[in-house]
């Protein structure tokens, strides 16, 4: 039988990508994205399941929760959306850092959360989330970003202790730099005493000479994750 995967912020970027991926392989992809109705391309695929998601908002991970439950089993829960808040601490305001952390971390929390029990009947099931090279190390103005990921890093370490007595599986993908639309998305706070800085960090991550992968090797590595059959917990 065909296996499913549902997917956060599949509207660009490592999300899409692994949305075309597992489709092109066969899974029904349950896509979710703010806004579906913008969505061209994966509506045309047969297997693929658009529904209305933003990882913020309580009632609607209740909602496509069901929704894609009533659709059949779900052997994978993707959690992937997110976006950077960079910036100088002292410039970013208290909703800013907020959001990053409603965003980048409790949504990752409340969508897994809104899974476990249907995991838990069945005793099998996986979560992947995409973390990031800042989610085991630290770079300058992102402390925010950097903190949302270091803390799906624990929280993950330490919810694997109570789920795989339930043959449910928790794994993290934590990629460098990869070619997507999150510098268009990001959020940039500005300070003058802390341009110099900021400017040294952006060239950095700006120099033709980083590495830089695609959105498609990532997804590749999501496949390997959800098909290698291991309990590795970090894909670097
Ligand atoms: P993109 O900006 O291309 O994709 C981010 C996705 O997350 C979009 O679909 C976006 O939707 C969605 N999103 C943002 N906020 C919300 C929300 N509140 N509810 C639902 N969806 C939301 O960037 P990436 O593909 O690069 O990012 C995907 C993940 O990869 C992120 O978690 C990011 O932190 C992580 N990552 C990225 C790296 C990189 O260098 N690109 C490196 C390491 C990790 P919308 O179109 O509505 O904005």
């Amino acid at each position: 039988m065909n296996k499913t995967i549902f997917i956060t912020g599949a509207s660009s970027g490592i999300g899409k990508a692994t949305a075309k991926l597992f489709a092109a392989k066969g899974w029904q992809v349950i896509a979710t994205m703010r806004k579906p109705e913008n969505e061209t391309e994966l509506k045309q695929l047969a297997n693929v399941t658009l529904l209305p998601l933003d990882v913020t908002n309580v009632e609607q991970i209740k909602d496509a929760t069901q929704k894609a439950l009533a659709l059949g089993p779900v052997d994978v829960v993707f959690n992937n959306a997110g976006y950077t808040l960079l910036g100088a601490l002292e410039a970013t305001t208290d909703e800013q850092l907020v959001h990053q952390m409603e965003t980048n971390f409790l949504g990752v929390v409340r969508v897994t959360q809104a899974f476990i029990p249907a995991f838990r009947a069945r005793r099998a099931g996986l979560f992947i989330t995409t973390s990031s090279s800042a989610g085991l190390m630290a770079f300058p103005v992102s402390s925010m970003y950097d903190a949302s990921k270091w803390a799906i890093e624990g929280w993950s370490e330490s919810l694997s202790f109570e789920l795989s007595q339930f043959g449910i599986s928790i794994k993290n993908i934590e990629p460098g730099l990869v070619a997507t639309e999150i510098g268009e998305k990001s959020v940039i706070t500005t300070h003058p005493e802390y341009e110099a800085l900021a400017g040294k960090f952006f060239a950095a991550i700006n120099n033709p000479a980083s590495p830089v992968s695609t959105s498609e090797q990532i997804a590749e590595v999501v496949y390997g994750a959800a098909t290698d059959g291991t309990d590795t917990l970090r894909y670097v």
